[in-house]
């Protein structure tokens, strides 16, 4: 059994029934036979199912969004938020699925040869999900699966599983069958027995160090991978910009989902000729956040979904200020129950310290200053991982020049922490392998077959 606690109150608020080495593979068999007759239907039943299912989503939004703020802490604005914009996100898949899957001839019609490229599905995948946005993680994996006739066994993160549980119920009202869209729960051990199945594709999305114990327990087998991991993504202010905006801009970057977003700023480099002027609007910024119980519609910052993540700030402090960081906010825990961090920012870092290369994952920043663009440069390139960099600058040209150095698969300029779906969404180095959303996102559920007919 899995015991569900909200993270604002420390309480249990459900206890449920977790996946075994049997029910999984069960429910893999029983995938298996039924993907071949899901990827014969017409694409138009495939894509009326998801159209449904986002017409269900805003049915159950207040809903839905007060179970993902009672289980993962996330303020309920920004949870309410979440589940209407995934509904806009379908539309995109939607449009596009069809035109992934449409066949490509070379050929005139009445040639001998006739030579041309189809897409099949993959087969049965795995979609190993993360706890911090679930509905965006899980639907930009498992909506364009559905639509490219996959089967799909989907792991909600144990942080995150009644939410994984309503989107499977709502996937089976809008008509997508149970055998195609099965929820596995439980925790990693759990993962690791859908991990142990004869499986077509697994697209993970969570840490690095859980992503490389997936890439290797199925490296010998030659199945799609995917692995969207963490990041360590910095903002490089120089010293051209409008000051307050960008403050305003780095702060929600920062702190939005209590900073536990992928995308979210862990690091900011300022210019020094600005860099008193930043701080303080940045701290002022951060000050006029509402910190606490995440049900109230005002709260901007919730507690941290998972206990453990709180020592690791307490850490990333303690060792920022040994090390001659000055702490400007917060640096403590809240005095209440529940999982609560203080918004804290902290100046006078350095690369030495963990705040500046270990993803923190909360509501921490530490903002260290520059004296040129190519130490900026220098600075944000020291990082195994590559998901998101930006810059803010009135000079776009110059801002281009420096991100395209970075290696990392998403630039922001003046703007972070944003996600569209027809860009493509992609790491590199620790941050992950193949994209997920755009075009891309959608070939990665579909593998090409080359036709050489002779007539
Ligand atoms: P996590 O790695 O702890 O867990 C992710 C999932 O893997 C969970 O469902 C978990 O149960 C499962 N799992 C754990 N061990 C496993 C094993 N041995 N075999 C199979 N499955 C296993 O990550 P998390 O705490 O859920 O998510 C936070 C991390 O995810 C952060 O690093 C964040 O940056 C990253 N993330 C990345 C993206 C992206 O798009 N790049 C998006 C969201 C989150």
């Amino acid at each position: 059994m899995l015991k569900i606690i909200n993270p604002a109150t420390e309480q249990v608020i459900a206890t449920i029934e977790t996946d075994t080495q049997t029910s999984v593979a069960q429910k893999f068999s029983e995938a298996q036979k039924a993907q071949p007759q899901w990827a014969a239907l017409p694409y138009k039943t495939r894509k009326e199912a998801i159209q449904r299912f986002g017409e269900l989503l805003l049915t159950h939004q207040e809903r839905l969004a007060q179970i993902l703020t009672s289980e993962m802490g996330k303020p309920i604005a920004q949870s309410r938020g979440e589940i209407a914009s995934t509904e806009g996100r379908l539309a995109f898949f939607l449009e596009q699925s069809e035109k992934a899957l449409a066949a490509q001839s070379f050929n005139e019609p009445n040639a001998k040869m006739q030579e041309t490229l189809t897409w099949e599905p993959l087969g049965v995948i795995a979609n190993i999900s993360a706890w911090n946005y679930p509905y965006f993680v899980g639907t930009n994996v498992f909506i364009p699966a559905l639509l490219t006739g996959n089967a799909v066994l989907y792991k909600p993160s144990e942080f995150s599983s009644l939410s994984g549980l309503e989107m499977s119920k709502l996937l089976y009202e809008a008509g997508v069958p149970s055998a195609i869209f099965a929820p596995i729960i439980g925790t990693g051990e759990v993962g690791s027995y859908l991990l142990s199945q004869p499986l077509n594709g697994v697209f993970f999305t969570g840490s690095y160090a859980t992503g490389a114990k997936i890439a290797s327990a199925v490296r010998d087998r030659m199945i799609r991978v995917n692995l969207e991991l963490g990041g360590k993504d910095p903002a490089y202010v120089r010293e051209d910009v409008d000051v307050k905006a960008a403050a305003d801009s780095l702060a929600e970057g920062a702190f939005y989902n209590s900073g536990q977003s992928c995308c979210s700023i862990e690091r900011i480099y300022v210019h020094a000729s600005i860099a008193e002027q930043f701080i303080k609007q940045f701290v002022e910024a951060v000050k006029g956040y509402v910190t606490g119980d995440p049900a109230d519609s005002k709260t901007f910052v919730g507690p941290l979904t998972r206990s453990a993540q709180l020592d690791v700030l307490e850490q990333q402090t303690k060792d920022a200020l040994e090390k001659g960081a000055k702490l400007l906010l917060g640096g403590k825990r809240l005095e209440r129950e529940g999982y609560f961090f203080e918004p804290t920012v902290l100046i006078n870092v350095n690369h030495t310290m963990s705040v500046m290369r270990d993803e923190s994952f909360g509501p921490i920043i530490g903002i260290q200053v520059v004296q040129s663009d190519e130490e900026a440069l220098a600075l944000m390139q020291d990082t195994p991982y590559g998901l998101t960099a930006g810059v803010y600058t009135q000079d776009t040209a110059k801002a281009k020049q420096l991100l395209s150095h970075i290696q990392a698969g998403t630039a922001y300029v003046n703007c972070c922490d944003r996600v569209v779906p027809y860009l493509p969404w992609s790491g590199r180095g620790h941050s992950g392998l193949g994209s997920t959303q755009s075009f891309e996102g959608i070939r990665a559920f579909l593998q090409p077959k080359a036709w050489h007919i002779r007539h």
